[in-house]
């Protein structure tokens, strides 16, 4: 790019004005991708109602809504009723403006295309990784929305991909959208054969809940695709009491799959059965590395950033997923049953790919 303000306009104001602005519109995003992530998988309106305090409903005016500001000047409470605010907030709006900040700072000199564009994927990764801790889902509207940004981008931007025409830059991300779903597609298909089933013990009194399209856990609600993927998959559990809306079984030997309900020695069609409380001592569900979320989550970084990085995403995520898991476990916070959310691993790897592709090509492909 031209340093010359003639060709180059940016260059006219000091390089670091855009890293301040880059900076301030960042934590901008990031009080936006809050109300995304606390939103979007309750299946709530991202634009209406405006903020507000989720305890007394107190809407904050627009003008003392300023990312990271309001929430130290307010320390954290809602100025109605006093009741905290999550320190998230805060954390969200200040990664995504230093994300932002970054991507002008290593790209800038190239494009200002190409920071932007990698500023876009770095908030979709902030709201992915924080819906994903939270809730175990990445939503629809982060990956499909992400799929189809990142074909657009590799259009509109062939550089992404180290292209030159918008065609070919299309047809890199196409190639990365197929490889990311694709491999990731494989690896679920494939992982749970290996991985086989675990159990998940109950402590007194705890229930399960099958409801019309959740499993709710005690820790919480769990989409059935997540476990049933193949016809053989079922959910499996000795239960001591069984509550279904017209009916009532005790002490009976309960199997669940997307096709079949075996209550003791009675058969039924799942289908029509809205709702069913257990009350369990032990669980044994199909175990699961990663979830369909995952499959589209890989596919709009594919798109994004091509087949490449996918594979880098892919084998770092495992590694890093592995370390923390390992770590996790000889700290005693987790047993090896217990349920991590695999989509904030990925886009940590994707994340590093985007800054240091160049080294780790030239490191590791001859
Ligand atoms: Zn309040």
């Amino acid at each position: 790019m031209s340093t010359d303000p003639q060709i180059n306009p940016y260059a006219a104001l000091p390089f670091h004005f855009w890293t301040a602005t880059f900076f301030a519109f960042g934590s901008i995003v990031g009080s936006f991708l809050n109300v995304c992530i606390h939103r979007l998988p309750r299946d709530l309106s991202v634009v209406h109602p405006p903020s507000h305090c989720p305890t007394c409903k107190y809407q904050i005016p627009w003008f003392l809504n300023i990312p990271i500001l309001t929430w130290l000047m307010i320390g954290g409470r809602c100025s109605n009723c006093q009741s905290k605010i999550s320190p998230r907030y805060l954390l969200v709006e200040l990664l995504t403006g230093v994300l932002f900040a970054t991507c002008w700072i290593a790209f800038g000199k190239i494009s200002v295309g190409l920071s932007i564009a990698y500023a876009i994927v770095l908030a979709g990764f902030i709201a992915a990784t924080f819906t994903d801790f939270e809730h175990f889902i990445i939503p629809n509207e982060i990956t499909f929305t992400g799929m189809i940004l990142g074909l657009i981008a590799s259009a509109a931007l062939p550089v992404l991909h180290g292209a030159d025409t918008w065609l070919e830059g299309l047809k890199h991300g196409a190639i990365g959208l197929a490889a990311g779903a694709g491999i990731v597609y494989a690896v679920l298909r494939f992982g749970k054969l290996m991985f086989g089933r675990y159990h998940v013990d109950f402590e007194q009194g705890k229930r399960m809940i099958f409801t019309e399209n959740d499993l709710i856990l005690p820790t919480g609600p769990v989409p059935y695709g997540e476990f049933f993927f193949r016809k053989s998959d079922y959910i499996r559990f000795h239960a001591d009491r069984l509550e279904m809306v017209d009916r009532c079984f005790q002490d009976v030997d309960v199997e669940v799959s997307s096709h079949l309900l075996r209550i003791g020695d009675e058969e039924f069609d799942p289908e029509p059965i809205k709702y069913m409380c257990a009350t369990t001592s032990t669980v044994q569900l199909p175990r699961e590395a990663m979830g369909l979320g995952d499959v589209k989550f890989m596919g709009a970084i594919g798109a994004f950033l091509g087949w490449k990085a996918v594979v880098f995403s892919l084998i770092g995520s495992s590694l890093v997923g592995a370390l923390v898991g390992i770590g996790l476990i000889a700290m005693g916070k987790r047993d090896w049953s217990s349920r991590l959310p695999y989509g904030p691993y990925i886009a940590l790897a994707a994340t590093i790919w985007i800054f240091y592709s160049q080294p780790i090509l030239a490191r590791f492909v001859p």
